[in-house]
């Protein structure tokens, strides 16, 4: 008898852990690796965020709290959705989870029934797919291809949809595309939603505040009436430089959030009453930090794009939003390293610039999408410079 369940079976090792941990013990070796495979902000915590956290400590706010999050905490998002999107939530609506992915999980675990679908744009953040697996569901892949800029299309979509499929899987700006949709493009996608009633739309919202078009646009503000079929997922992790705290938040109809609580409570409870404390600092105080973080991706992103597209066999889209490049690799698959391995794989490629050139990238395979690498720019500019340079030396390198 096996102690570890078979529903397991369904979860995928992480490629973004595999990575991290080779690149961890070959720095472990002594050898100088430059990490380009994390998804967090290199920044600290904005510094009235953590006072805030050490006040609710001092003030002893370390007790059991509230299932689906502190009252002021629900309300700071509440306004925070009123403020920038129009949204109208009552608190009810509104549950506080231990980062932005228990917030999905729960919502997939709550409303998922065996051979229940999921349709997810590929490339997507590596958890979707596993998650929807984790919790009963299928998820229903649908590669999008780069002359769209990677993005959902509104005939794909229809034709993705089945009667058994519950969910459309959004995610703008993407981890790890960095596309993003505009109004125009997410009205199209609701066009054909509105035929079909019985598909809810998950709108994972995370990098919001990290656009640079300007132009972010989130589905239940755009299409008003798909608002009671959308839960809006959002959280501190990335644009408060917060992901240690462990706070996200998701807000949608009310008895898809009772669900979700229920999940909840019969597994963490809440996140850390500590947490919640500051991330109502980091939602109401001022924000000037993300306006500041933000410029310095963009700075990043520029630099980074510009030397991708110099490595031969690489070509890097502009990305519009997040902190990630991915770069197709197409064009070094079938040469040789220099060791005489041929590269047969995007994970071949990965191994070769962690192995031989000391980077640590993640193949795109992690994502559902091939051949691909995902750089994250969230490192120093100097850091990412020395990077680039490895790649380009590693591309030409190649025969
Ligand atoms: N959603 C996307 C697309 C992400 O890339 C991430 C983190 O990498 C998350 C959700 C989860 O963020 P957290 O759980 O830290 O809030």
């Amino acid at each position: 008898l096996s102690l570890v369940a078979e529903r397991l079976n369904v979860v995928r090792p992480s490629e973004t852990k595999a990575m991290t941990a080779r690149a961890a013990e070959l720095r472990d070796q002594g050898v100088d690796v430059i990490t380009l495979s994390q998804g967090e902000p290199d920044f600290d915590t904005p510094s009235a965020v953590c006072e805030a956290g050490i006040r609710a400590i001092s003030d002893g706010r370390t007790k059991y709290a509230a299932v689906a999050g502190i009252k002021p905490l629900r309300e700071a998002i509440r306004d925070s959705f009123g403020r920038e999107h129009g949204l109208d939530y009552s608190i009810d609506q509104i549950t506080v989870g231990c980062g932005a992915k228990q917030v999905v999980f729960n919502a997939l675990f709550a409303t998922l029934d065996p051979g229940d679908e999921a349709v997810i744009p590929t490339p997507c953040w590596v958890s979707y797919p596993d998650m929807v697996a984790l919790a009963g569901g299928r998820p229903t892949l649908v590669a999008c291809d780069e002359f769209h800029g990677l993005k959902l299309r509104p005939e794909a979509l229809e034709a993705a949809i089945t009667p058994r499929t519950k969910w459309l899987m959004l995610n703008s700006p993407c981890n790890p595309t960095d596309s993003v949709y505009s109004r125009g493009e997410l009205l199209a996608l609701a066009a054909v939603l509105r035929r079909h009633a019985h598909v809810h739309v998950l709108s994972d919202d995370i990098y919001e505040k990290l656009t640079y078009t300007g132009d972010f646009a989130t589905m239940a503000a755009v299409a008003p009436d798909l608002y009671r079929r959308t839960l809006t997922v959002n959280g501190m992790s990335k644009a408060d430089a917060m992901t240690g705290w462990r706070v996200g938040y998701g807000a949608g109809p009310l008895a898809l959030i009772k669900a979700m609580n229920l999940i909840q409570g019969q597994t963490s409870s809440h996140t850390s009453s500590i947490s919640q404390y500051a991330a109502i600092e980091a939602l109401s105080g001022g924000r000037d930090h993300i306006e500041e973080f933000a410029s310095a991706f963009l700075q990043r992103r520029d630099i980074v794009v510009a030397k991708l597209n110099q490595a031969e066999g690489l070509s890097c889209l502009v990305p519009d939003g997040a902190f990630y490049v991915f770069p197709s690799c197409a064009g070094v698959i079938g040469k040789r390293t220099p060791a005489g391995k041929v590269i047969e794989t995007d994970t071949d490629f990965a191994m070769y610039l962690l192995e031989d050139f000391a980077v640590a990238v993640v193949p795109g395979s992690g994502f559902m999408a091939s051949p691909y690498i995902r750089i994250s720019y969230a490192s120093s500019l100097e850091d990412l410079t020395r990077a680039c340079d490895r790649i380009i030396a590693a591309c030409a390198a190649l025969s």
